[in-house]
């Protein structure tokens, strides 16, 4: 089977489980502009989270819910991201469950059991690398390991900074196959088959933890919900006055309050990777923090690059693997995979978008 026609054949699969309620269970709405009605306009009520995913995570609710159902909602959702938080962890471990620091650690022994909740997240995350061909690889982790010490070291002595030699990255990438990754669902066990392997779910886990958050405020009935969870947007619903919520694209050469659209959204995710994210300087030039698989060195191809789509999983992995693709492959890719908005900003400046982008960019006033 030709490369194309297999990954065809993978996004067929990928959308009917997106249907069956697999890897994501949403299916994908309708985000067709409403009137707005005579709805009032009420206070939106926030809560702020400091410690998960090494950032910052914001819960709204502009539906008026009494101040006890929110505490209430958001609670839940605070402890879904702790839970996520701690399985998706590959620097830490936690007393009493097996997570991703646990899975590396065992690398090339025997296979871990683990919490269900995390097999269905390495199972999204394979397909994710099929759905991609394989731009989006969560197997990348000694590769990815080698740019986070030199950033690292960077950080700490910048005169010193230096990037990873080319010998280190290649020696490194051998040690990447997604087949090095053995899940067992059945007995929601996973091995890891080779000592040098490791997993590294900064591409996927804050988009995969932000939609389970998302599909429980759904299940709950609640509507008017946004949670930003670093930077993966969620909408739940819509406000209800049926106007949405703006967003903004910043501008990746500037100051983080300057920006080059303004985008509205309702329903949906909202997911941007940027060069501007975390970096390091070496002689003058910026590394950033996402990695090209076929140059083993950051993405070239754009500043930044800005997905929508109403799994915010699904926009987590292809920020990423577009990010790492030329600008006509992943036109193609996202209109293959359907009711997916890019806006995609090249170093140049110039901005193209999918067809889509146009009707949901608001004029600039
Ligand atoms: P962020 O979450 O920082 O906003 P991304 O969603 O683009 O940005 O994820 C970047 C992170 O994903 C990196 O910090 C690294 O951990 C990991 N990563 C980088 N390149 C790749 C890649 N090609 N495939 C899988 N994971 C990657
Ligand atoms: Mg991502």
């Amino acid at each position: 089977m030709n490369a194309l026609r297999q990954r065809k054949s993978w996004i067929a699969i990928l959308l009917l489980a997106l249907l069956l309620g697999g890897c994501s269970s949403r299916s994908p709405q309708e985000t067709a502009d409403a009137a707005p009605d005579e709805v009032p306009q009420v206070e939106p009520k926030g809560k702020v989270y400091y410690t998960y995913f090494d950032t910052v995570s914001y819960v709204y609710d502009y539906a008026g819910d009494s101040a006890e159902r929110f505490d209430d909602r958001s609670a839940e959702v605070s402890h879904i991201l702790s839970e996520y938080h701690q399985l998706f962890d590959i620097y830490h471990e936690y007393s009493g469950i097996n997570n991703l620091f646990t899975l590396n650690k065992a690398a090339g022994g025997d296979a871990l059991e683990v919490d269900p909740r995390l097999i269905d997240f390495l199972l999204c995350a394979r397909d994710m690398y099929e759905l991609t061909d394989g731009e989006m690889n969560i197997m990348l982790g000694p590769v990815l390991r080698l740019w986070h010490d030199c950033r690292e070291a960077a950080e700490a002595n910048p005169s010193e900074a230096d990037i990873p030699s080319a010998e280190a990255l290649e020696e490194a990438y051998r040690h990447t196959d997604i087949s090095l990754l053995e899940i067992d669902r059945e007995h929601s066990t996973v091995r890891l088959a080779d000592p040098a392997a490791s997993v590294d779910v900064g591409a996927l886990g804050k988009g995969y933890a932000t939609e389970r958050a998302a599909e429980y405020l759904e299940q709950q009935g609640a509507a008017g919900y946004v949670l930003n969870i670093g930077g993966n947007i969620r909408c739940i619903g819509d406000r209800p006055d049926g106007s949405g919520w703006v967003t903004a694209i910043r501008n990746p050469d500037n100051s983080a309050d300057d920006f080059v659209r303004r985008i509205r959204i309702r329903d949906t995710a909202c997911v941007t990777s940027g060069v501007y994210e975390r970096y390091f300087t070496v002689d003058g030039v910026r590394y950033h923090h996402i990695i090209d698989r076929d140059t083993l060195m950051p993405a070239r191809y754009y500043d930044s690059l800005t997905v929508i789509t109403p799994d915010s999983a699904l926009a987590d992995a292809l920020s990423t693997a577009l990010f790492c693709m030329p600008w006509e492959d992943g036109n193609e890719l996202a209109k293959e995979i359907g009711n997916v908005e890019v806006l995609w900003l090249f170093p140049d400046g110039e901005q193209r978008g999918t067809p889509g982008i146009a009707g949901l960019t608001e004029e600039q006033s």
